[in-house]
């Protein structure tokens, strides 16, 4: 439910109707003040709210009922745009930021390396795994804590936040200390500890969609770490499971602006993933800007072809720089920057 409060509404005001309902009805307000308007979101068990009663308060204009289940992450509860700060880059903005960097880091030399590599190609962040959630035991599951150590350090040299991710609720602490963004998986994107825990901080949160969610359930679980207290979280469409074999993953599009007419959190796509492949990075990476993405993740590695994970579908620094010079005429032609 919204309350839309009349132009004009004193600050004082605005406190005291927040305070009256949540005396009187038991739910929470989330007031937010727009540049023309200010709106009260309420969140919780809105059933028992008289509409009625409430649109008759001074300074209420009306009410609106919100009838999807996500709330904060709702755009009828924030009208503009959100940007949210990662580490000093803002996402969400004019700018499509570009985060790149290996699928995992393999070494110190590695990251240090393809970090300069993508930053003089234009990326403004620094992508790396370090906890890898790999389907096989067998495969290489990351150098941990260290890798976490390694992407500091490449963010001290670079300055380039980094975003690497997290896979379990007792590693915020350790994670808190080393990246700027956490990243939760497309096999993380339900565990729902994992978002509670991130929902108690305040760093930002790059939320995958799941290879077989649906775009309500990718908002459900942003809205279970914004309703921790946490409002800096960023979709990323990553690819879903369909019938096709001929790519990794469908490139869900038409999820871009679906995601961004019900939300106003910032949208990002990630090519590699969804592909599988390099050559598809380019024409996935157009499609998605022009689709209206706030950014790409995009997977960069030094020697793909000797890669410990997702080697198929990196590029190589060349390849990336050359990609950066084919999607600025893409951004600029839908009103965006690179
Ligand atoms: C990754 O970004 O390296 C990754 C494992 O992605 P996803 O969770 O989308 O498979
Ligand atoms: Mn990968």
């Amino acid at each position: 439910m919204i309350l839309v409060l009349k132009h004009g509404t004193p600050p004082g005001r605005v406190e005291a109707i927040c305070a009256e309902i949540k005396e009187k009805y038991g739910v929470q307000p989330w007031p937010s003040a727009g540049s023309a308007e200010t709106l009260v979101g309420l969140v919780g068990d809105t059933s028992r709210v008289p509409i009625s009663t409430v649109e008759m308060m001074d300074g209420v204009a009306r009410v609106i009922r919100v009838q999807e289940p996500y709330k904060h992450a709702n755009r009828a509860f924030h009208p503009g745009d959100t940007r949210v700060n990662a580490g000093g880059v803002e996402i969400g903005g004019p700018r499509i930021v570009v985060c790149a960097g290996p699928c995992s880091v393999e070494s110190e030399a590695q990251i240090l390396g393809v970090a300069a590599d993508v930053k003089a190609a234009g990326a403004a962040m620094l992508r790396g795994g370090a906890f890898k959630p790999r389907t096989s035991p067998y495969a290489f599951q990351g150098l941990k804590a260290e890798g976490l150590l390694y992407l500091k350090n490449a963010r001290r040299q670079t300055g380039l936040p980094v975003v690497s991710e997290i896979t379990n609720p007792a590693q915020v602490e350790l994670f808190n200390d080393y990246v700027d963004v956490f990243q939760i998986g497309a096999r993380n994107m339900q565990n729902f500890e994992l978002l509670k825990q991130v929902g108690q901080c305040r760093k930002p949160v790059l939320l995958k969609r799941g290879f077989a969610n649906s775009l309500e359930e990718l908002l459900m679980s942003a809205e279970h770490v914004m309703s921790g207290g946490n409002p800096n979280v960023i979709l990323c469409e990553r690819g879903i499971r369909t019938f096709e074999t001929a790519t990794r993953n469908t490139l869900d599009i038409s999820a871009i602006p679906v995601l961004k007419a019900k939300s106003h959190l910032p949208v990002v796509a990630d090519p590699s993933h969804a592909g599988g492949s390099a050559w598809l990075v380019e024409p996935l990476s157009k499609a998605a800007i022009a689709a209206g993405a706030d950014g790409l993740l995009i997977e960069v590695h030094d020697d793909p072809k000797n890669a410990l994970s997702d080697g198929k579908q990196s590029l190589s620094p060349a390849e990336f720089a050359d990609l950066m010079q084919k999607l600025a005429p893409v951004a600029k032609a839908v009103g965006r920057e690179m």
